[in-house]
């Protein structure tokens, strides 16, 4: 039974309606299809991984709905407490577009290499550890300083 239902939510990139699931929005033209199949081939090429974070984020990223504005006001906090999924991603406002500049940011800096290694680390903390030298707290104000330089200079 589809429980999702059509609500006019998007407002970028020419779409001017979508699909709603979970404060997520998809183009009407296959969008959800297209987003679900992205998950689907990322884990299959890559491996499975339990965080919402970063599974969201990644294919938020490869369909270029990312919002840096939103993302550089995001509470780091509330940040902090999604990437270790402290909090439920799915009830969490913004999740979806902060994810996709969050993954974003680690795939410009560092590479899709060692993120997809990072994409299957069981403990979040430990690969931030592990592969990039850093904890959650040095990751988050990397990635608001680069975030910040993404905004659109007026
Ligand atoms: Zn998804």
């Amino acid at each position: 039974m589809l429980t999702c239902e059509w609500k006019r939510i998007c407002r970028e990139g020419g779409k001017t309606w979508g699909l709603q699931k979970f404060g997520e929005c998809h183009s009407l033209d296959f969008g959800a299809i297209e987003h679900e199949s992205l998950h689907f081939v990322f884990n299959y090429s890559v491996g499975e991984n339990t965080g919402h974070f970063l599974a969201e984020g990644v294919v938020m990223y490869f369909q270029k709905q990312s919002n840096y504005e939103l993302a550089y006001s995001f509470p780091a906090d509330t940040l902090k407490k999604l990437i270790l999924e402290q909090i439920d991603f799915f009830s969490t406002k913004n999740s979806y577009p902060v994810s996709g500049v969050f993954v974003n940011f680690l795939i410009e800096k560092w590479g899709l290499e060692k993120f997809k290694t990072l994409y299957i680390y069981k403990n979040i903390s430990n690969g931030f550890k592990t592969i990039y030298n850093k904890t959650i707290d040095e990751i988050i104000i990397d990635f608001k300083e680069w975030n910040k330089a993404q905004l659109p200079t007026i």
